[in-house]
């Protein structure tokens, strides 16, 4: 398929004009950036991963009525996505508190929380995607209004709910994740749907044996075993089979139980 021009490039993604209008095509790269890009590096294979993982995750949302930016996945690192307006809010789910949230309020790592936490950071590279209120995001008109804020919060929640019973169907803990959704036009009114990614760059995930960490904190963390990790959970997910790698890249055979930090 045919791409047209670039339209943004990300730190870990491109999105290029799709071939229709209000469609794009959105690029996985192998490019990870942590801390606000201070730290960057090329992990091989990673976009490959999180096309993939992505796809299956976002097509089982969609099925289950949750309507998101994905149409399909049209190759190794690209999919056709409707072309949305990113609402400039990242909205964090947290079922364990680790990261920025152990940081920033001194809670026990590690701590489970009594019931989904969902915050909210204002999409804004400069200023480090601070954390902010509800009452920010409605002042702003970064949403519409309550409903809208509700809305989504909803759909949040019920993301939370469908991938927390996924992966702990394959042995994997949901500690934390973001999403970010945007505004398209159906038949001449606004509507909401899930866009961007949902990948182990953008969730957290640990073994629930072992709580090895599955995810981008063995990136942010100098961890290793990155590749091996995002191959892991895509493994377990059914999306790929040791004997039948999905790329041209030589991952090397998954190690389930041998990664060695935590
Ligand atoms: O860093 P923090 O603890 O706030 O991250 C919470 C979750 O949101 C983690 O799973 C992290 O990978 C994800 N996240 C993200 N993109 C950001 C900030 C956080 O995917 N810009």
């Amino acid at each position: 398929m045919n791409k047209g021009k670039k339209l943004y490039e990300g730190k870990a993604k491109i999105l290029y004009e799709g071939p229709e209008k209000g469609t794009a095509i959105q690029h996985f790269k192998d490019d990870a950036t942590a801390f606000n890009n201070l730290k960057k590096s090329t992990v091989e294979g990673k976009g490959v991963l999180n096309n993939r993982i992505s796809e299956h995750i976002l097509s089982n949302l969609n099925e289950i009525g949750i309507e998101t930016h994905l149409i399909k996945r049209l190759n190794m690192r690209e999919q056709l996505v409707r072309l949305a307006e990113i609402i400039p809010v990242e909205f964090i789910v947290r079922n364990i508190a680790t990261g920025s949230l152990t940081k920033k309020l001194g809670i026990p790592d590690g701590t489970v929380l009594s019931k989904p936490l969902v915050e909210y950071s204002y999409k804004n590279d400069d200023l480090g995607d601070p954390l902010v209120a509800r009452e920010h995001i409605l002042e702003f008109k970064w949403i519409k209004d309550e409903v809208e804020l509700d809305y989504i919060n909803n759909l949040c929640l019920r993301v939370n709910d469908f991938m927390q019973g996924m992966f702990r169907a394959v042995g994997i803990k949901l500690v934390d994740f973001k999403l970010e959704f945007g505004k398209i036009n159906h038949d001449g009114k606004s509507k909401i749907i899930l866009a961007d990614e949902i990948s182990p760059d953008t969730c957290r995930l640990w073994d629930v044996v072992s709580e090895k960490k599955l995810d981008k904190d063995r990136f942010r963390k100098d961890l290793g075993n990155i590749i091996q990790a995002y191959q892991e959970v895509a493994r377990r997910l059914g999306i790929i089979h040791e004997e039948n790698n999905i790329s041209p890249v030589k991952f090397g055979k998954p190690k389930a139980v041998n990664l060695k930090k935590k």
